[in-house]
């Protein structure tokens, strides 16, 4: 953890992903496209990434905390220098959250999904859990579901159930109804995730595939083992989540319910950045209510949990990658 100026500590990481070229995107640069991304390391805790327009010579300079380029890909790199220490902390009761932050086809459900060849940070982080659980006798249980038009779906329910987001007496959050299921094994966890997943492309009828324009949110929480007399109380939660894409308005020309669920996507994820802000600058007033997805992981964000921005970049668009990383550092800021 990094002190801010004030001594405090920041609580939300922000580090930059630039996934390599694809085959096409290579292709249409006559075999030899030049990335416009590079970073600087200041110092241990900080780095400068600095876009350079191919075209125009523009330049922009933004402050990370950590910057993963396109040479060494490998998602593991993440997550055991990002995510995995944060795991430890699960286990004795602080919550954590990784976000994947980007335009559409940045690589965001990539780093978080992964494939079969490469396991992203939803799987790498089941496995570490379910690691621990086996030391501690823990169980884990996890939960998915999508934050679409400010509304919160249950994805591990047959019906894809609207739930409902209430606070209690003492203004916890609760997501009523939303089904949690354990699992004991990577080969258990893969098949719930992927009927999870598959919900996700049909769960709203009529429309086109939305999971790049919801969130996807996975919770692993961990719970003592149940016995007879008490039931099974959780310890923490990681909450892991797939943003939906933050499209620059001015350019997609959206209209109809594209323009209503781009309206609501920026305006969830500028939410975002605003509690992130306030987290990182200790601010007695942290605007949870701006949006549905920052109220639901009030209780996760607060106070001594912990949590990780990844902002994903497409090498080869210097314009989304600037709209990208200059709300991340905006978020960062300190
Ligand atoms: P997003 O979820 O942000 O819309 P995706 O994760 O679907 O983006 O990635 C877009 C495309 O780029 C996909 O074809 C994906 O396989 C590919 N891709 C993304 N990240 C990587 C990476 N690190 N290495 C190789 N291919 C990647
Ligand atoms: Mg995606």
């Amino acid at each position: 953890a990094k002190r801010t100026k004030n001594g405090a500590v920041s609580k939300v990481r922000v580090v930059v992903r630039v996934r390599p070229f694809l085959a096409h995107e290579i292709a249409s640069k006559n075999g030899n496209p030049v990335p416009f991304v590079s970073a600087q390391f200041d110092s241990p805790d900080e780095v400068s990434v600095h876009l350079k327009d191919q075209e125009t010579s523009r330049r922009e300079c933004y402050k990370l905390d950590a910057f993963f380029g396109q040479e060494d890909n490998r998602v593991t790199k993440i997550f055991e220098k990002e995510v995995s220490p944060l795991i430890p902390g699960v286990f004795r009761g602080c919550d954590a959250t990784v976000f994947a932050y980007g335009a559409t086809g940045s690589g965001k459900t990539y780093t978080m999904q992964g494939t079969d060849e490469q396991p992203g940070l939803m799987p790498l982080a089941i496995s570490t859990v379910l690691s621990f659980c086996q030391s501690t006798g823990c169980i884990a249980e996890i939960s998915y579901y999508e934050v679409y038009l400010d509304r919160c779906y249950d994805l591990l329910d047959l019906k894809a159930n609207e739930i409902a987001v209430l606070d209690d007496k003492e203004g916890r959050i609760h997501l009523r109804g939303l089904s949690q299921v354990p699992v004991n094994s990577m080969s258990e966890f893969h098949e719930v995730f992927a009927r999870g997943i598959q919900r996700r492309k049909v769960a709203h009828t009529g429309l086109s595939d939305v999971s790049s324009r919801s969130h996807g949110v996975l919770v692993i929480a961990v719970a003592t083992p149940s016995d007879n007399e008490s039931e099974a109380a959780i310890i923490g939660k990681l909450n892991l989540i797939d943003l939906a894409g933050n499209e620059d308005n001015r350019r997609s020309g959206n209209e109809g319910i594209r323009m209503l669920e781009s309206a609501k996507i920026n305006q969830s994820l500028l939410a975002l950045s605003n509690v992130i802000y306030a987290l990182n600058n200790n601010k007695a007033w942290v605007p949870y209510r701006e949006s549905k997805l920052t109220r639901i992981l009030q209780d996760s964000l607060r106070e001594t949990n912990h949590a990780l921005m990844v902002a994903c970049l497409s090498p080869g668009d210097y314009q989304q990658s600037v709209h990208t990383v200059s709300l991340a550092a905006r978020s960062r800021q300190i």
